[in-house]
């Protein structure tokens, strides 16, 4: 790939977290491929290319199952009307060299480029020095650059659990005063950043990181409000393990389902509202669970979008929880036949691990599948929800 443009004479380098992860001896997720090729002279190079984007313009080449992200060495002139009022960067498709396009990009260890043709690292800004120390380095001046992109505060927290680096005192120190610019990110960008920050396999720590840093309220403000004003332990236990089980099964190359974290995520002002209505207005279980539902997806969906292939599923995970309380007759059959049962089981267990949900109740339902000739721990019919583990598809939030 990198030879083929190095053949139409072009430059081509690997740069980004690829080669970060390799100079730290970790497996590359993906691999960004940076040229002074335009879009055009990429796509021409490769019958297999697909210009995409329109935030950033990239190249999407195909190499059987894999796609490498090809970008174009992109300039350091900002233009005025393509930032928004708080200095955020609307457009970015200024083309220019390999210095400005190393400028651009967030943190000193992820502007390496790996140069093919002499296989030297190139290194404009101190990255190595900061990779050896281990330390997370905004390249220029850490408000100015989180105001053009606040996620970039969500990408510091990220990498900081993700290596186990820490955050240097200048990139550090505006974090949580500009915490609130996030407010001002689209939420379907921001879901995708939730995404990563919990289901690669360092959500308990991710987790830690955020509320420390106070973006983890500006995520999910409704869960923290809940957490922080809480009296009792359970609903940060019911997070943390919720969390660690899903690292647990990551490791496993076990599936993990979106609606299942969200479902953990929200529960506490979910149950909160619902335990409100039950009690104000008598509503039973089942319908506070339902009308608590509306109220707490409509307010979290402002900040961060949950799309409805997953928010429909979460939402019947949190009402089976009334489900669970029928143990008699028929009731329960059914419920076992349910689509979702396996995933609310899962939940109910969790529940009853944090101390919030009865586990004599608990273990009623392990017994009932067993006598059933079903194993209750077994990943059956769908561990967890039904959605296989994402396939590895660069879905990723070009450079600056
Ligand atoms: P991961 O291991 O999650 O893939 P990564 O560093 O490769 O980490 P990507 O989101 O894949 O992260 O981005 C690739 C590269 O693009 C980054 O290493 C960085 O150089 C640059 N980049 C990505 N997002 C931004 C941003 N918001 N601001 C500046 N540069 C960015
Ligand atoms: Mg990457």
């Amino acid at each position: 790939m990198l030879y083929r443009l190095k053949k139409s004479g072009y430059q081509a380098h690997l740069v980004g977290g690829g080669v970060r992860d390799l100079l730290l001896g970790r497996e590359p997720k993906d691999f960004d491929v940076a040229t002074d090729a335009t879009p055009e002279q990429i796509k021409a190079a490769f019958g297999n290319a697909r210009i995409i984007g329109r935030r950033f313009r990239l190249v999407h080449v195909r190499f059987g199952r894999e796609v490498i992200e090809v970008a174009t060495f992109r300039s350091m002139q900002f233009q005025q009307e393509k930032q928004s009022d708080e200095g955020m960067i609307l457009r970015d498709n200024e083309f220019g060299s390999i210095e400005e396009d190393a400028m651009r990009r967030d943190f000193t260890v992820n502007a390496l480029y790996y140069n093919i043709a002499d296989f030297s690292v190139v290194d404009y800004s101190n990255g190595m020095e900061d990779l050896e120390c281990g330390l997370l380095r905004l390249l220029g001046d850490p408000e100015t650059r989180y105001r053009e992109d606040p996620v970039r505060m969500l990408r510091a927290a990220r990498f900081a659990a993700k290596l186990g680096f820490n955050i240097e005192a200048a990139t550090e120190e505006p974090i949580a005063r500009l915490a609130h610019l996030l407010g001002d990110v689209p939420s379907a960008r921001l879901y995708e950043e939730v995404l990563k920050l919990f289901v690669s396999g360092y959500a308990v720590s991710a987790f830690e990181k955020l509320r420390h840093y106070n973006l983890f309220a500006q995520l999910f403000p409704q869960t923290e409000e809940a957490l922080a004003h809480e009296e009792h332990e359970f609903p940060l236990v019911l997070v943390r393990k919720g969390l660690e089980n899903t690292d647990r099964r990551l490791a496993q190359d076990k599936p993990v389902t979106p609606a299942f974290l969200f479902a953990v995520l929200l529960w506490e002002p979910l149950r909160r509202i619902a335990r409100e209505l039950e009690e104000a207005d008598g509503l039973p279980f089942y319908q506070a669970l339902q009308q608590a539902g509306d109220v707490v997806v409509a307010r979290q969906v402002q900040q961060v979008a949950i799309p409805r292939r997953f928010s429909t599923p979460m939402r019947e995970i949190w009402t089976l929880q009334a489900r669970f309380h029928n143990t008699k007759g028929k009731r329960p059959h059914r419920l076992l036949a349910h689509p979702r049962f396996r995933a609310a089981y899962d939940f109910l267990l969790l529940r009853a691990e944090s101390g919030e949900a009865d586990p004599e109740l608990a273990a009623w339902w392990t017994r009932f599948q067993e006598q059933q000739g079903l194993d209750p721990k077994g990943g059956g019919k769908a561990a967890e929800g039904s959605k296989r583990r994402r396939r590895r598809r660069p879905r990723k939030r070009p450079a600056q």
